[in-house]
């Protein structure tokens, strides 16, 4: 089977929507295999979303996700990245669809709760950037 990183980031676990969000992966039969509880450091935010770097947020979004606390975790089962993006939903959460988790618990694309991996090679280089160094 397929591993994927998810992280729900600070906006939603200052909300109180860790247990939530975890249940909805459990729900659709995805195993939570590892997860814990960091702080993203001002590097490892730029080295995230280093192809975000040239746009007019890059610095809000850096500033944003090492705001405190995120809930990073390792989700495995069948088509595990393809799954959670389906269950996270649209980027900008006005555009996503009610039943989403993004659809469901966000506004504003610059605060949008969760992340997943959108491609099976990045779900095995954000599992090394935030779980093995
Ligand atoms: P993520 O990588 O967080 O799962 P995504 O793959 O749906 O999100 P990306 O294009 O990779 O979307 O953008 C990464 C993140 O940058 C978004 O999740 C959001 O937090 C932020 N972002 C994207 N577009 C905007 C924007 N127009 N204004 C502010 N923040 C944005
Ligand atoms: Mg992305």
């Amino acid at each position: 089977s397929e591993r994927a990183f998810v992280m729900i980031k600070p906006d939603g676990v200052r909300r109180g929507l860790i247990g939530e969000i975890v249940s909805r992966f459990e729900k659709k039969g995805l195993s939570v295999v590892k997860a814990e509880l960091i702080q993203v450091s001002e590097a490892t935010a730029k080295e995230h979303y280093g192809h975000l770097e040239a746009k007019p947020f890059f610095r809000e979004l850096v500033d944003y996700i090492t705001s405190g606390p995120s809930f990073a975790m390792i989700v495995e089962g069948t088509a595990a990245v393809k799954n959670s993006r389906y269950l996270i939903g649209a980027t900008n959460p006005a555009d996503a669809a009610p039943g989403t988790i993004r659809g469901d618990y966000g506004l504003d694309v610059s605060e949008n709760v969760i992340h997943g991996s959108d491609s099976i090679d990045n779900a095995r280089i954000e599992i090394e950037r935030f779980f093995i160094r």
